[in-house]
């Protein structure tokens, strides 16, 4: 059954030279529980639209996204979302940025004891109490993504989140999304423009055209997984 249901998303931008821009035309998308569907296309495809879309931070003009048969109309804890860089508070520490996730849902209970575990997750036990200048970029985003996790959604929305990442970095992060995947079966959604990371990471890839912003193709990979 499908846990998130697009259907004839259309989403038109004015620009700066009031040009209508099409970022997505004509939409649709299902996507399974448990999937690591990724989403790839050149720059100014719609990738970036149709994650705010399920994420909730923006409307589409006409057409609909529901998640477990519920109508996105705003951000809520089912779904978490990834940036692709700098997008933890640097002012709190790595340990007050993930339990601002929970914080953000009203949640207090077992908050320390949830914080310590998703800190062991991510591998970055020492680092509790670091603030996010003081750590490298790819254990940013490690903390992003637990923030993110924190609130057990049922789908992680990721936004190019090795985007800004060295190679090596990449890799290991990849390999720490694939681990997180395994353990929880979250759905995870990654927009990137990256084919080989698409291919290593998901069980599905979606291809998007630009202008207007389409769906070309649905890839079924299914790598075996060891
Ligand atoms: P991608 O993430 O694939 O690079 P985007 O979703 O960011 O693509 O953008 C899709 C198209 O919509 C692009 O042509 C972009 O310039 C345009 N666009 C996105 N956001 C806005 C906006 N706020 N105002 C005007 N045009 C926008
Ligand atoms: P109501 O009965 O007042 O609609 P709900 O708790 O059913 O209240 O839903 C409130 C909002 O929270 C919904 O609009 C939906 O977006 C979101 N929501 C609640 N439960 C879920 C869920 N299991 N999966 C996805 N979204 C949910």
């Amino acid at each position: 059954s499908s846990l998130i249901e697009i259907q004839k998303v259309f989403r038109t931008y004015i620009d700066t030279n009031d040009n209508k821009v099409e970022a997505l035309n004509d939409v649709s998308l299902f996507v399974r529980e448990g999937e690591f569907l990724s989403i790839i296309g050149p720059s100014g495809c719609g990738k970036t639209t149709l994650l705010r879309l399920l994420a909730g931070l923006d409307s589409p003009d006409s057409g609909s996204l529901a998640i477990n048969g519920h109508e996105i109309r705003e951000p809520g804890p089912e779904r978490g979302y990834v940036f692709q860089q700098g997008s933890l508070f640097p002012w709190l520490t790595v340990e007050k940025n993930i339990a601002s996730g929970l914080k953000a849902r009203g949640v207090y209970k077992e908050q320390k004891t949830d914080v310590a575990r998703y800190i062991e997750l991510i591998g970055l036990n020492g680092f509790e109490k670091s603030y996010p200048h003081q750590i490298s970029g790819g254990m940013a985003q490690r903390v992003a993504i637990a923030r993110a996790l924190i609130n057990r959604p049922s789908a992680l929305l990721l936004d190019e989140p090795m985007g800004a990442l060295d190679s090596f970095t990449r890799a290991d992060l990849q390999d720490k999304l694939l681990e997180l995947w395994k353990r929880d079966q979250t759905t995870m959604i990654l927009v990137t423009h990256d084919v080989d990371e698409a291919i290593y990471l998901s069980d599905r890839i979606v291809i998007m055209t630009p202008r207007p912003g389409k769906i070309s193709e649905i890839l079924d990979v299914q790598l075996p997984r060891s």
